[in-house]
C-alpha cells in the first residue's frame, strides 16, 4: 500500500479485544502500517480481562456447526490450535448454540504471535486518552502509557475500545444503554479451583446452594437457574457466570461499587458451595477479574444502526461486510436472559455504514461499538462477530488511508473475500 502522508501510521486501532485484533489484522493484510493501543498488559479484551471464556458467533445456531466467521477470526483460532487449544465448535443442547471454549493464557500468547507475524505495532499498558480533530477528521490521538503521554498521528482510526472511548474523546454524540438509558446487566465471571473431577456437577445442588446463600447474603443472587458454567478446557477449573449486577451509570464510582460488591458476592458464594455442594469440598475462588464483564456501555453515533428486524428476518444486503449469526441475547434484568433467533438463512449482514462514525470521515467502528439498536445489539456484540466487523473496519480504514476517500462497500467486500472472510 502506498503511504499518502507523513503520519506515524496508516491506521491506529484503539483497543485490543476481538474487534481490535480483527481490525489490526484486516488493516495489516491490506498492507497498512498499523498500531494497536491497549490499556491492559495483554490483548484479548473481555476474553482475557473479564474471563469471558467462550467465543460466540463463529457458527450458526442449529444442529450442525455452519461457519459464519472466517478470515481474521479463523486465523486466531488457528493460532490457538498451534498452542494446543482444540478451538473446536462445542454445542449447547439447551440453546442450540455453538461456541468455542478458550484458554485465556494461551489466547494471550496466540494473539501476541499473530500480531507479530503481521508486523502490527502493539502498545500495551497504554490508553487512548485524547484526540485532536478538524471538523470532519481525527488528526491524532494522545496516548497515556508507562512513559507518560505522547501524540501519534494516523490517516485513519478504528474505535475498537468496546466502550467507545475514542469516539468519546473525539466529541461524538452517543447513547448510553438502550433507548431509555438502561444498561444490560454486568456480570463478574469467576474461576473456581479445586473442584473434584469425577462425575457431573449437580445443577440442583448448585441451585439449592444459591437459595441458601441468598438467605443471609447482603447482596442476593438474581439467577435462580444455577447460572452458566462449564470446565475451563485443559484444567479442572469450574467457570461460572452467576454474579450479575445492575449498573446505574458508567461513572468510575458506580464501577468501583460494582467491582467491590461482585467480589464479595463471589467469595461468599464459593464458601457456600464448599459447605453444601458435593465435589466442591476443597474448592476455592481462583480468580475474578481483572475487571467485571461489561455487556453494554456507550453506543456512538453511526451512519446506520442494525435493527431488530434486520436480525430476526436474517436480512442480507449488497453493502454487507460481515455475517452475524449469534441470536439476540438480552440481559435487561440481571439473571433473566431473553433470546430471539435469527430468521432466513441463520445469519444477517452488517452493512458498512454501521461501521462508519457519524460526523467523522476517518473514524471506523468495530465490535460492540458499531451502530445497532438496543435489541440488535444483543446479537452483534459477541466476539466471533467482533472479529468480522473488526476485520472489515480495519480493511476499510486501510483503504481510506491509502486513497484519502471513503471506500465503497463493494471495495471492502472484495478485499475481505480476498483475505478469506465470509460475507
Ligand atoms: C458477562 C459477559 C458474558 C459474555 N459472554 C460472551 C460469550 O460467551 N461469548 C462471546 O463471544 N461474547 C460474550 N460476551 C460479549 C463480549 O464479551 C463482548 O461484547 C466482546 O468482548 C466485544 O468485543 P470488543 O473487542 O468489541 O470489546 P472488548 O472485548 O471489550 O475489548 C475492548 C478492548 O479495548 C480496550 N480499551 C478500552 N478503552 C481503551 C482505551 N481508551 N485505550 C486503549 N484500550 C482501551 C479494553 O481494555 C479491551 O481490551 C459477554 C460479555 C459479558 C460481559
Amino acid at each position: 500500500m502506498g503511504r499518502r502522508s507523513e503520519a506515524d501510521y496508516d491506521v491506529i486501532v484503539a483497543g485490543g479485544g476481538a474487534a481490535g485484533v480483527g481490525a489490526a489484522l484486516g488493516a495489516a493484510k491490506a498492507g497498512a502500517k498499523v498500531c494497536v493501543v491497549e490499556k491492559y498488559g495483554f490483548l484479548g479484551g473481555a476474553a482475557t480481562n473479564a474471563q469471558v471464556l467462550a467465543y460466540c458467533g463463529f457458527y450458526h445456531q442449529g444442529g450442525e456447526p455452519i461457519q459464519a466467521v472466517a478470515g481474521a477470526g479463523e486465523q486466531v483460532l488457528g493460532a490457538m490450535r498451534k498452542l494446543g487449544v482444540g478451538a473446536e465448535p462445542y454445542h449447547s443442547e439447551t440453546t442450540g448454540n455453538w461456541i468455542v471454549l478458550l484458554d485465556p493464557e494461551r489466547l494471550k500468547v496466540a494473539l501476541d504471535r499473530i500480531c507479530a507475524e503481521h508486523g502490527i505495532d502493539v502498545l500495551l499498558h497504554t490508553r487512548v486518552a485524547a484526540a485532536t480533530r478538524t471538523s470532519d477528521r481525527i488528526e491524532s490521538v494522545t496516548v497515556a502509557g508507562m512513559d507518560g503521554r505522547s501524540r501519534i498521528v494516523a490517516d485513519a482510526f478504528v474505535d475498537a475500545s468496546g466502550d467507545a472511548n475514542l469516539a468519546l474523546v473525539a466529541g461524538l454524540d452517543y447513547r448510553v444503554g438502550d433507548e431509555d438509558g438502561r444498561l444490560q446487566a454486568f456480570t463478574m465471571p469467576m474461576r473456581v479451583g479445586g473442584v473434584a473431577l469425577e462425575g457431573r456437577i449437580d445443577r440442583e445442588a448448585i441451585k439449592a446452594a444459591v437459595v441458601s446463600y441468598n438467605q443471609t447474603a447482603e447482596h442476593r443472587i438474581g439467577r435462580s437457574d444455577g447460572g452458566i458454567y462449564t470446565r475451563v478446557p485443559g484444567t479442572s477449573d469450574f467457570w461460572w457466570l452467576i454474579v450479575d449486577r445492575e449498573m446505574p451509570s458508567l461513572s468510575s464510582r458506580d464501577f468501583t461499587r460494582a467491582e467491590q460488591v461482585a467480589r464479595e458476592t463471589a467469595l461468599g458464594l464459593v464458601d457456600t458451595l464448599r459447605r453444601e455442594v458435593p465435589g466442591f469440598e476443597n474448592a476455592w475462588l481462583a480468580q475474578t477479574g481483572p475487571q467485571i464483564g461489561v455487556r453494554e456501555s456507550r453506543h456512538p453515533a453511526a451512519r446506520y444502526e442494525v435493527t431488530y428486524d434486520d436480525v430476526v428476518t436474517g436480512r442480507l444486503r449488497e453493502d454487507g461486510i460481515a455475517r452475524a449469526a449469534w441470536p439476540i441475547e438480552l440481559h435487561g434484568e440481571a439473571g433473566k436472559p431473553e433470546y430471539h433467533s435469527i430468521g432466513a438463512k441463520g445469519y444477517y449482514h452488517v452493512p458498512l455504514d454501521a461501521l462508519r462514525a457519524r460526523g467523522l470521515d476517518n473514524l471506523w467502528y468495530a465490535g460492540r461499538v458499531i451502530g445497532a439498536d438496543s435489541r440488535a445489539y444483543g446479537s452483534v456484540r459477541v466476539m466471533g462477530t467482533a472479529f468480522a466487523t473488526g476485520e472489515a473496519a480495519g480493511s476499510a480504514a486501510a483503504l481510506s488511508a491509502s486513497t484519502g476517500e471513503t471506500p465503497s462497500a463493494e471495495a471492502v467486500r472484495a478485499m475481505l473475500k480476498e483475505h478469506g472472510a465470509l460475507i
